[in-house]
């Protein structure tokens, strides 16, 4: 955890004061669903969890927009259901496909959230996870910006761990064993986050 500010001396010997603003390798903190001081695209795509007490899963994805691309925003327009099919002949295949995630992992670690985790976002499709189905209903969603065929950055690991320490303390349901990967609840379909995500170094970096 970051120290909220810091004094420091400039080259001429005066004091100031550096704020440090939320970076991935701070702590975050929920409010009432929304992850403080954080990026906020707000997606349609979400309806009322049928029991808003029972927030129980998290679940683990990648995506990339056009795929094996990074940092073209499309993502934010795909949840946002507003990608232009005209851009990519991906996009044609995907543009009314109704889905969302809670948050967003990029390359560089910056986090933005889509729907409140109070809510149920739309990530994990038909699902399974210990015999109960609709992973939806009970589940938070977190895409890292990634693919099958490259590793994820250090960046990307330091906000995961962060941002699933605050979903933890949130949602005590929420532990070590209750942290899957789509593929995990939806073996079939989904092989996301895929080989290249270290499983053993983002649960060992979990404290609780
Ligand atoms: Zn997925």
């Amino acid at each position: 955890m970051g120290k909220p500010c810091q004094n420091v001396q400039n080259k001429y010997g005066i004091q100031i004061t550096k704020f440090n603003f939320m970076t991935s390798k701070t702590a975050f903190k929920i409010q009432q669903g929304w992850l403080e001081h954080t990026r906020k695209v707000l997606s349609p795509h979400f309806d009322q969890r049928p029991d808003g007490q029972d927030i129980s899963l998290l679940v683990i994805h990648y995506i990339s927009l056009p795929p094996e691309q990074f940092g073209g925003g499309f993502i934010d327009d795909f949840f946002q259901g507003k990608l232009d099919p005209t851009v990519h002949p991906y996009f044609e295949e995907i543009y009314q496909v109704r889905v969302s995630a809670h948050c967003l992992i990029e390359r560089n670690g910056r986090v933005t959230q889509y729907v409140n985790f109070n809510d149920r976002a739309w990530h994990a499709g038909l699902s399974c996870f210990e015999g109960r189905e609709k992973c939806n209903d009970f589940a938070i969603g977190i895409e890292l910006e990634g693919s099958n065929e490259q590793p994820f950055t250090d960046e990307q690991y330091q906000a995961l761990t962060a941002l699933s320490q605050a979903i933890m303390q949130t949602y005590p349901q929420i532990n070590k064993s209750r942290i899957v990967g789509h593929c995990d609840i939806a073996p079939e379909r989904k092989i996301d986050p895929g080989q290249f995500f270290d499983w053993e170094r983002y649960l060992g970096s979990l404290s609780a």
